[in-house]
This record gives C-alpha cells, structure tokens and sequence, in this order.
C-alpha cells in the first residue's frame, strides 16, 4: 500500500501542476490516495495494543531491524489459532514478532531461532526488561544446515515454522522442513516477506532477491504436499498448511496402507477432535469448589455449556463467571441434591435454558469421619443423602430427560474409598457411600446403554481440595504420602482430562466403569 500510494502522490503532483488535467481526475486521484495512505494507520489503530507495542518503540531506532506492530499481532493470532507450543524460526532476528510470538506461547511453550544475527538488534537485557517472555526463545547459532539437521536427529516436531523469505536458501529451507518432517501433522508454515512490497508480481523486476522470493512463492504453490495463502500484511505473509487430501496422490503407490477409520479418523474425525464437546450441555453439581469447579472449567473448555450447581449459590457463581471470563456459556445454580424437588429444578432450568441435557456430572459430596462404633445415625444419614441418595435422585432426573433424548452421558464422582479403606482415618458412611455410587453406576451402565446413556465414575485418590483441609484430616497429609507410590495428592487438575474423556464420543463404549485417578495409590 505504501508503494501505491508513493505514485498516487507523484501523479497527483504532476497533475496538480498540469492546468489541463481535468478536475474529475484530480478529484479520483485525490481519493484513491486517501484509501492508500488511510489502510496501514487504520488498521495498526485497530489492532489490540499489547505489551510489545512498548519494545516496539525501544527497538525502533534501529528502522532496519523492525518490523511492524501490525504483522506481530497477526502473528500472535496465529500461534494462539494453531495452539502452538512449539515454534522453529528460521531466519535473521528482526523487530518484536518473534516477542509477540513468544508472549503468545503457553509457559511451556519454546521458540527455538535459527539465526547469525544478534537477538534482535538490541541488548538480551534491554529484552529481557521489556518482556520476560524471551525465556521462551533459544537461539542457535552457526551454520544453519548443522541446526536443521541436528533438530531432525533430535526427532523435533514443529507446530509452527517460520521462515524469512528474504534470506538465501529460503527455497532448501522449506523443503527441508517439509522433507524431513520438522512440521507436526496439522502445524502451519508461515513465509515471512513473500510480497517484496509488491514487487514480486511485477514483471520487470530484476533484482535478484525478489526473483528468488518469486520462485519460493511458485515452488509452494505448486507442492502437492500443501495449500498456501498469501496475506498482504506487510512485506506478506504466506500461510502454510499440509493438504488435506495429498496423502491419496503421495501413497497411492503403496498398496499395504489401509485406509481405514483408523487412517482417517472416526467419522473423519482426528482423535483431538473426538475429544471435543462442542454444542453438548453439561451440569456439575458441587461445582462451586475443588474438583467440580475443574470439571466444570475442563468441559467448557472442550466446548460443552456448563450449568454450575451448588448448595451455596454465591460459589457457584463464582465458577459460572469465571467460565464466562473465558467465553464459556454458564449459569450458576443453587439446589441441594439430596433434595427431589431441587434437582427436579435444576434440570428443569437447564433444559429450558439450553433445550437438552447431554453431560451430568454427579460430583456434590461430603465427607465425615468417626470410628465405626462411634458413627450417629445423624452422620450415616447425612453422608448418605448426599453421596448417595443425592447421586441417585440426579441419575433418575437426567436419565430419564437422556433417555428420551436416546444419548447421554452421567458421570459420577465416586472415590479410591470405594476399592480401598483408605487409613489411619476412620470413615465408614464415606467408604460405604462411595462403595454405593459405584455399584449404581455398574448398574445403570448395564440397565441404559442400549438406551444411548453411558454412565460411569471417576474415583480420584486424595485430592488437595478443601474437603481434606479440616482440622481433623490436616495433619494426615504426611501420613498419606507414605502410601502414594506417586509420592504426592492429587491436584485437581489430574482429573480434569478423564471428564472430558467420559463425557466425549470417544468413550461411547464405556459404562458401567469405575475409573481410578489415585497415582497408584489403591495398588499398594
Ligand atoms: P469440596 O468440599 O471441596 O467441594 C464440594 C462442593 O459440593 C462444595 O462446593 C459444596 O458446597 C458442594 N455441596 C456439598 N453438599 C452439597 C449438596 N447437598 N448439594 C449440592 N452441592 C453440595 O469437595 P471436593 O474435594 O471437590 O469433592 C468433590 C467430590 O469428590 C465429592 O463427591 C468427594 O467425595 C469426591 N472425592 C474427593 C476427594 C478428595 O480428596 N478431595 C477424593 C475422592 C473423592
């Protein structure tokens, strides 16, 4: 845009300087110009400002070695698209892309930089005081062909590679990522500079470096292997990815592939994707803290809409707003599930809101101890009417919705109290209660499965959730530890990938099935 409007301006000075340059032309000169100059500030205006806008102006002075607020944005968009963890670059380090990238990746996430040239233009600790995310990025250094290789001897997959475009080789080093596989199944090429500012298009063009440019751009567009696209974001960014349907031509020749569900996924679909709850409705009662709260969190974050049920309304709509912080539909709740008319309410509240109840997590619970000849009736019944009276008022209410639905997914919080008596603690309606749960749900697996519902249980080991913090069970935890053979609690965040599992396609033929979180803990 910059170029067209640097000609725009030099035909709108001859004009304005010809007294036989009709007005109308002057007039469309005039506007054309004011859309050429108008687009590059407008949409830098438009683009979130972050953090990196403040190293942009640090590293500015040096005009050589920046490149543009805008095309960082986009490029942190990108790694945030993809879910990217794992980042090459190839190519000089200019400007604060890389930065933005970096501040993109997850904690765990690495950049690791192909590159001769110094980090950025700049001092690593003038970086280092304007973003602490370049802890994320490993430069190496040398010979660029030694890395490469080094990286494919190390088995590295890329979700995302980044190549410079303006850079000798620039034609090698994509084949040789493609070739030797440095990209992961479904990651993303991007080419940086793939538009010369325009030039790559014209054909007068002499300069080497763009024609080079111009022949990268062609050997891409022509590899079966991939689909590109080319954005005008700057000096242009290509977008790569590995085609869809190129397998067929690439292994048509060996007759051995089987091209099966297992080739192309169930339904076509890959099996990340089978984890997905997109469109489902959940329920997690007992979500206001601890293990329900990360259920909840876990299945709005694999897709699902999730109702926070709890006996204390205010918890739940703690979770509730959190989810929605994150742009997870949620409402909160309050109901007691030992109570018939509460859970009838909730699952009435539910499918009106949201037409359906496809995931009930059955997760409230409460935990007392007393030594056997000691334990109340009071504590028996109480203890029982939640974990049990509680759970099974919950599986009829949703089962009977499910069932005429013809699909449905109950998942139950029992506990490794239900294999194990867990000791020195002394909890008899607990470990009796939970023994129940289990035996409801082998029960209901068998008795609805045909009908399209699959029930089934989660059995987490000790949790650090505050259901363990009371006074009575605190000074256990060391105790505990000793009989862990993974030699730690559990976190909450240890179960939260096994609801997404039960509550998911991918587990329809489960049931009935009492599944153990306990790091070992029941096998000693
Ligand atoms: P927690 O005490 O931290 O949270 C339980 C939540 O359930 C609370 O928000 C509470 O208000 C709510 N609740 C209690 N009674 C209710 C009722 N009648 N109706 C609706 N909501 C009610 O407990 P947690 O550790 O998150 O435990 C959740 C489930 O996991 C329980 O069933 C528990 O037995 C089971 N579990 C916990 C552990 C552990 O070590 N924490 C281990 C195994 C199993």
């Amino acid at each position: 845009m910059g170029q067209i409007a640097e000609n725009l301006m030099k035909a709108r000075e001859i004009a304005l300087s010809d007294p036989h340059v009709p007005e109308q032309l002057k007039h469309y000169l005039q506007k054309a110009l004011d859309v050429a100059l108008g687009l590059d500030p407008y949409l830098d205006k438009m683009a979130t400002r972050e953090k990196t806008a403040s190293l942009e102006a640090k590293v500015k002075p040096d005009k050589e070695c920046t490149s543009g607020y805008l095309k960082g944005q986009v490029l942190r968009m990108f790694v945030h698209m993809v879910g990217a963890k794992s980042i090459l670059f190839i190519g000089s380090l200019k400007g604060y892309s890389i930065l933005a990238m970096a501040e993109a990746l997850p904690n765990d996430g690495k950049i690791t930089a192909c590159s001769i040239n110094p980090y950025l233009g700049v001092k690593s600790q003038e970086v280092s005081d304007y973003s602490s995310h370049d802890k994320k990025i490993s430069v190496k250094g040398g010979p660029l062909a030694d890395t490469l290789e080094e990286l494919v001897a190390a088995g590295k997959r890329f979700d995302m590679v980044f190549i410079d475009a303006d850079q000798r080789n620039a034609v090698n080093n994509y084949n040789f990522v493609m070739d030797n596989h440095l990209l992961r199944m479904d990651g993303v090429i991007c080419v940086e500079n793939t538009l010369m500012k325009g030039q790559v298009y014209l054909e007068t063009i002499l300069d080497e470096n763009v024609l080079a440019v111009r022949k990268l751009n062609n050997v891409i567009n022509s590899d079966p292997r991939v689909e590109q696209v080319i954005l005008p974001v700057e000096g242009g960014v290509s977008v790569i990815r590995r085609s869809p349907t190129s397998t067929d031509g690439v292994i048509e020749s060996q007759k051995a592939v089987v091209k099966d569900d297992v080739f192309w996924g169930y339904n076509g679909c890959r099996i990340l994707d089978r984890l997905r709850l997109d469109g489902r409705v959940a329920y997690v009662t007992g979500g206001g803290q601890g293990i329900g709260r990360a259920f909840a969190h876990a299945l709005g974050e694999a897709g699902a809409k999730v109702a926070i049920v709890d006996l204390v309304l205010a918890k739940a709509e703690v979770v509730a707003e959190e989810l929605r912080l994150k742009g997870i539909e949620s409402i909160a709740m309050a109901a007691d599930v030992s109570e018939p008319e509460d859970v009838q309410r909730m699952l009435d509240t539910v499918v009106t809101r949201w037409g359906a109840v496809h995931i009930a997590c059955n997760n409230a619970g409460i935990n007392m101890n007393s030594a056997s000849e000691d334990t109340s009736l009071e504590e028996w019944d109480k203890t029982f009417n939640v974990n049990l009276r509680g759970l099974f008022l919950c599986c009829q209410a949703a089962g009977r919705i499910m069932l005429k639905q013809g699909y449905g997914k109950i998942i139950n919080t029992a506990s490794m109290a239900s294999l194990i008596v867990p000791h020195p603690q002394k909890q008899l309606a607990y470990n009796t209660s939970k023994a129940g749960v289990v035996k409801l749900t082998q029960t209901l697996g068998t008795e609805w499965i045909d009908r399209g519902i699959r029930v089934n249980c989660i059995s987490p080991g000790i949790v650090d959730t505050p259901l363990i913090h009371s006074e009575d069970l605190k000074p256990l935890v060391q105790r505990w530890l000793t009989d862990i053979p993974a030699g730690k609690l559990a976190q909450v965040t240890d179960l939260q990938a096994a609801v997404v599992y039960l509550a998911s396609e991918a587990s329809d033929y489960m049931t009935g099935h009492n599944l153990a979180i306990e790091g070992g803990q029941s096998l000693w």
